[in-house]
């Protein structure tokens, strides 16, 4: 555990050069941590995996910081995108940054037939995924999409990605859950069928998919419908629940 602050910046970073950092993250920097000239913090932007850096000046607007060496090279992450129906502001909120912990590499708010939520703050939602992700020693910042309709984002899409449709449900419209029939597989078992490659997960909002959207996921030649086990989860669980196992069996958690 490192206590040293760690900053998303944007300027290029290379050893040897200085760089200023304003607005709230000067604030944060000069007045939360009541940082000054000598004091160490850590930078990256995405591109240029991470620096040691000392602060030079600290005003109040803006902060300029040296940069030494780098200590980490940019590694990629792997080629995974969480699509999710906006949920209520605070769980979407946790969604995003479970989501950046979990690392992936976007994250794409979709509207579905029972979407119910408040509008999608996007620019909100990508402070949370920053802070997320200076938090957790990653090297990259997941973009949060505008949210689109569940089939204005599947136009167009690239069929060498797997779209993991998370499906709770069976097929039998008179019991409960829709019983047994038509359940999907496990996603372990999908995972361990799948060869690496781009995917996305897709998670359902509290009140489901429709029958109707259901049918017309499955048909796509791109879609793998998944179950996430016998209970029914909120779909926040859900959402993690799916990304852990991704990690696990087709992401870097591998050994
Ligand atoms: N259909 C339910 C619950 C939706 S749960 C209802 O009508 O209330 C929210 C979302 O989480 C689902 O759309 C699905 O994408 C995902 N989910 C929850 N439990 C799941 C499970 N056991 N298997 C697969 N997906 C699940």
């Amino acid at each position: 555990m490192s206590a040293t602050p760690r900053l998303h910046v944007a300027p290029d970073l290379a050893a040897g050069t200085t760089i200023t950092i304003d607005g709230d993250q000067a604030h944060y920097l000069s007045r939360v941590m009541r940082l000054g000239p000598g004091d160490a913090v850590r930078v990256f932007n995405g591109r240029d995996g991470e620096f040691a850096a000392t602060i030079s000046e600290a005003g109040k607007n803006a902060v300029r910081v040296a940069l030494a060496e780098q200590t980490r090279e940019q590694v990629a992450t792997p080629d995974l995108w969480l699509m999710f129906a906006p949920l209520k502001k605070d769980r979407t909120d946790f969604v995003v940054e479970k989501a950046v912990e979990l690392g992936v590499a976007e994250i794409r708010p979709v509207i579905t037939e029972r979407t119910n939520s408040d509008s999608v703050r996007v620019d909100r939602l990508g402070r949370i995924a920053i802070e997320a992700a200076e938090q957790t020693e990653r090297l990259d910042v997941p973009p949060v999409r505008e949210a689109q309709k569940l089939w204005a984002a599947l136009e167009g899409w690239a069929e060498t990605r797997t779209l993991i449709f998370a499906d709770e449900a069976g097929d039998d419209t008179g019991r409960p859950w829709g019983g047994e029939s038509g359940r999907a597989l496990p996603l372990d078992a999908m995972l361990r069928g799948l060869r690496d490659g781009p995917a996305a997960i897709l998670i359902g909002p509290e009140g489901g998919f429709s029958a109707a959207e259901r049918t017309r996921l499955r048909g796509l030649p791109f879609v793998r419908a998944v179950g996430l086990g016998p209970r029914i989860l909120r779909a926040e669980t859900a959402a993690v629940a799916a990304l852990a196992i991704w990690q696990a069996i087709r992401g870097d958690w591998r050994g």
